[in-house]
C-alpha cells in the first residue's frame, strides 16, 4: 500500500500515511531557509503539474473519475488490493476449505461479493448455490469470473444492493461477509451483513465470521507525530497551525513497528454477528492501559481481529501491530500533548464510537484519558473522526 499509485478506493482512505523515504536529502523541507536559499532548490515542475490530471489509464472507456470516486469498489484496484492481502484471503479460504462440511449441499448468501471470491470458495467447497450480491460494476466482472471458471449453475450473481435486490429464495443457510473497514467500523458495512441477516438467515444458520472485537494500545510515535501534525506549526516560516487542529481530528492509518508499543493491549468490544444488533455498534468501553517500560506516549493504537467460531478448529486473524500486516494496517490517535509514562503506571479512561449523524458510513470517536504519574499528571477529552 506504500507504494500504491491508486487513491480512488475508499479503503486507499485519504487519512492514510505515506512514510516518503528521501533519496535526495536536498529535498528535504528545511523550516529555517532564507527566501534566497529557498529560490535555488528545483522546483520539480514536470511532476508537478502531471499531479492534477486525472491518470486516464486506470479509468474504463465510459467511466469519469468521479464515477469512480462516488463508487470507488468498481475499480479493480481495491479489489486486486484485498486479494493480495493474504492474511484475509486466506484465512477466509482455509475457513471454507477446510471445513466443507458446514458448506455441503447449503445455501449461502456473500454479502458484498466484489470479484465473487468468497462466493467461488463455498461453490468449490460443495455449496449447493450461493448468490453473490454486489452493488458496484464489480459485479459485471464477477458475473464473468463465475462463467469463465464453470460455476454458473452453483453462483447466481446479483447486482445491487442488499438492501434493495429481490432474493430467489426465503431464506439461506449461511451468510459469509468480507465486511470490515479500517477501525473495523468505518464504512459502516456491518449494517449491511445484520440486515441481510434479518432478512433471510434461517433460524439455525450461520454468519462467517460470527466475532469481531476491537483492541487498543498505546504507543511512542515522536517522530511521527511531529511529520504528520506538529508540521503545521511552522510551514515554510508561516503558521498554519489552524490544519494542526483538523490533522489531530483525523486518525491516521498506517502500521505500526511493535517496539513503539509501551503499554499492555485492552479489549474494547467483542461484537457477535450472529446476536447483535446495529445499535450495537455504538458504545463506550472503559479501558486501562498499563506500561510496560518508562517511555513516552504520542498515541493511543486501535485494531481489530475477526474470528470464525463455528470451524472444527477455531479460525481468525488480527490486524494488530503484532501480527503479520494487513491491509487495514492500524488506526493511530494522536493525543494532544506528549504523556512521559514510567512502567507499571497506567492511562485510565474509554472510548466512545458511534456513527456520524450526518454521514452514518463516518464514524466518531471520543477518547477520555487521564494518567496521574510521577512525570506527567494529565487529564484530557479529545475527538475524533474517521
Ligand atoms: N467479498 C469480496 C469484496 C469485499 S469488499 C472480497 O472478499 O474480496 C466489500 C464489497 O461489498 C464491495 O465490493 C462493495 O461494493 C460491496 N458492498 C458494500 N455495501 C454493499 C451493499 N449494501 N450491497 C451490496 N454490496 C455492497
Amino acid at each position: 500500500m506504500e507504494n500504491s499509485t491508486i487513491t480512488t478506493g475508499v479503503r486507499q482512505n485519504r487519512s492514510t500515511k505515506i512514510r516518503f523515504q528521501y533519496e535526495d536529502d536536498d529535498l528535504e523541507l528545511d523550516q529555517d531557509e532564507t527566501i534566497e536559499e529557498a529560490a535555488t532548490g528545483s522546483s520539480n515542475l514536470e511532476e508537478d503539474s502531471a499531479m492534477c490530471e486525472p491518470d486516464d489509464s486506470i479509468l474504463g472507456s465510459d467511466k469519469t473519475s468521479a464515477d469512480y470516486y462516488f463508487d470507488s469498489y468498481s475499480h479493480f484496484g481495491i479489489h486486486e488490493e484485498m486479494l493480495k492481502d493474504v492474511v484475509r484471503t486466506k484465512t477466509y479460504q482455509n475457513v471454507i476449505y477446510k471445513n466443507s462440511f458446514l458448506f455441503k449441499d447449503k445455501v449461502v448468501l456473500d454479502v458484498g461479493a466484489g470479484t465473487g471470491i468468497l462466493s467461488l470458495f463455498c461453490a468449490k467447497a460443495g455449496a449447493k448455490h450461493v448468490y453473490a450480491v454486489e452493488c458496484s460494476q464489480m459485479a459485471d466482472m464477477a458475473q464473468e469470473i463465475v462463467k469463465v471458471n464453470g460455476f454458473s449453475s452453483v453462483i447466481t450473481v446479483l447486482k445491487g444492493k442488499i438492501e434493495e435486490i429481490e432474493l430467489p429464495v426465503g431464506q439461506v443457510d449461511i451468510i459469509i461477509s468480507e465486511w470490515m473497514g479500517y477501525f473495523l467500523l468505518y464504512e459502516n458495512m456491518l449494517n449491511t451483513v445484520l440486515y441481510a441477516r434479518d432478512k433471510w438467515l434461517v433460524s439455525n444458520g450461520l454468519v462467517l465470521p460470527d466475532k469481531a472485537s476491537l483492541y487498543l494500545t498505546a504507543i511512542e510515535d515522536a517522530e511521527y507525530k511531529e511529520d504528520k501534525i506538529e508540521f503545521w506549526n511552522n510551514v515554510y516560516g508561516f503558521d498554519m497551525s489552524c490544519i494542526r487542529k483538523q490533522s489531530m481530528m483525523e486518525p491516521l492509518v498506517d502500521t505500526v513497528d511493535q517496539n513503539q508499543i509501551v503499554t499492555n493491549s485492552q479489549l474494547l468490544k467483542t461484537m457477535n454477528i450472529s446476536k447483535m444488533t446495529a445499535g450495537d455498534a455504538s458504545f463506550t468501553a472503559p479501558f486501562k492501559l498499563v506500561a510496560e517500560r518508562d517511555d513516552y506516549i504520542h498515541a493511543l493504537v486501535a485494531y481489530f481481529d475477526v474470528s470464525f467460531t463455528n470451524c472444527h478448529k477455531l479460525t481468525g486473524f488480527s490486524t494488530g501491530p503484532k501480527s503479520r500486516a494487513t491491509h487495514w494496517k492500524q488506526t493511530v490517535l494522536y493525543l494532544e500533548e506528549v504523556l512521559t509514562i514510567c512502567q507499571g503506571e497506567n492511562i485510565v479512561g474509554s472510548m466512545t464510537v458511534a456513527q456520524n449523524r450526518k454521514n452514518p458510513r463516518d464514524v466518531d470517536i471520543t477518547l477520555k484519558y487521564s494518567l496521574s504519574g510521577r512525570r506527567c499528571l494529565v487529564s484530557r477529552t479529545q475527538s475524533y473522526k474517521m
